[in-house]
């Protein structure tokens, strides 16, 4: 394509009023460092995070019905069923802060919600394109960062610290806010491993499904600061190749 026609359809695009909207998949492995790269990127990028962890820990403190369902497939390390994960996730992308975009932590996390997810966006949000950034640890990693991870117990706060990797400053209080430092229950040994026997057996065909859309940008995200900078430059040129295409 010529440089004329790529900025001819700049200018078209500009004066048609096409604003793309990118909806950012985060997928990998629980334990990847998906939650903290994803919150990164959020603000970074100025798009809302959505963590559909983070919307099932809430049901559960509310001790809603929801809530109370949810405990129990969490508990046992199973999944929550699709039908439920998909109908908590379309009430929240209706919601005003999801118009620019979002980023996704934990949705969809089957090739069935990815669909469901494909389906809505058709319907509801035309010009919004989907990518999905899939994070590749190693199983026994994954469990090394898990069993040793920290989470900031005060939840305005929520950073993550690593026994190993990224211990606090002062033993069990956080760093930024002064918070306690807590364990997750689901966050041993045994239930890691439940959770990425689970993982690994409906990732494949989720991951297929963003590689045929040509969505699909796979990182090993060693270094937390590094990966997010290889993603932004991902996501740039990504974005350039749609609005030239
Ligand atoms: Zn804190």
């Amino acid at each position: 394509m010529s440089i004329e026609i790529k900025i001819y359809n700049k200018i078209k695009l500009m004066r048609l009023g096409v604003v793309i909207t990118m909806y950012i998949v985060m997928l990998g492995a629980p334990g990847t460092g998906k939650g903290t790269i994803g919150k990164i990127l959020s603000q970074d990028l100025d798009l809302t995070h959505i963590s559909t962890g983070d919307i099932f820990r809430d049901q559960i403190s509310r001790e809603t019905e929801l809530g109370k369902k949810i405990k129990s497939y969490m508990e046992s390390g199973a999944l929550v069923p699709d039908d439920v994960v998909i109908e908590t996730v379309k009430t929240r992308l209706l919601e005003k802060d999801v118009e620019n975009g979002a980023i996704l932590d934990g949705f969809p996390r089957t090739a069935m919600q990815a669909e469901a997810l494909k389906n809505f966006l058709k319907e509801n949000k035309p010009n919004a394109k989907r990518v999905a950034i899939e994070l590749d640890v190693p199983d026994d990693e994954i469990i090394r960062r898990v069993v040793n991870r920290l989470i900031c117990s005060n939840k305005s706060c929520g950073a993550i610290y690593n026994k190993e990797t990224k211990p606090p400053k002062k033993e069990g209080i956080c760093d930024i806010c002064g918070g306690e430092l807590k364990k997750r229950d689901d966050d041993n040994r045994e239930t890691v491993t439940k959770r990425l026997a689970i993982y690994r057996q409906n990732s494949k065909d989720l991951v297929d499904f963003y590689r045929k859309n040509n969505a699909l940008y796979t990182i090993y995200p060693k270094d937390v600061d590094v990966a997010v900078k290889d993603i932004k430059k991902f996501l740039e040129e990504y974005k350039k190749g749609i609005s030239q295409g």
